[in-house]
């Protein structure tokens, strides 16, 4: 397939987080904002997100989003472990997950009430598994 300068833009292009709006001329704007949520690839205990915007209005109100977020310990702690699950081709004992993910044997129960919390809440939800009468 041939290409063209256009595609190429398209390809180095950004787009703004908060409106989507293409941004071709390198005139973008970042910072650094909490968001649990996101686990970096390369450092799975950071939960910092890089927001990306087309103006300075719309790079504060992606950070004045992610500032009311609740920052959730244990959501953070999930994705390390998520991604500790995600590298293993077997099981893994405790020992093992403490050392993937650098959190201790207290954070990680923490953790998995959190989780199971967060499936009770999704299922109990208007629409969600425990409201499915076809069983
Ligand atoms: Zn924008």
């Amino acid at each position: 397939m041939k290409s063209n300068i256009s595609d190429k833009r398209e390809l180095l292009s950004e787009r703004c987080d908060w409106c989507g709006a293409v941004i071709r001329d390198g005139s973008e704007h970042y910072s650094l904002a909490p968001d649990p949520s996101l686990i970096l690839s390369s450092d799975p205990r950071l939960g910092d997100r890089l927001p990306n915007a087309c103006s300075k209005e719309h790079l504060a109100a992606l950070y004045d989003h992610y500032r009311r977020r609740p920052f959730v310990q244990e959501e953070l702690w999930a994705g390390r472990i998520a991604r500790a699950l995600e590298n293993t081709t077997g099981e893994l004992t405790a020992k093992d997950l403490t050392d993937a993910t650098g959190l201790n044997l207290e954070q990680i129960e923490r953790c998995r009430a959190w989780l199971e919390a967060q499936l009770y809440r999704h299922a109990a939800a208007p629409g969600g598994a425990a409201s499915d009468t076809r069983r």
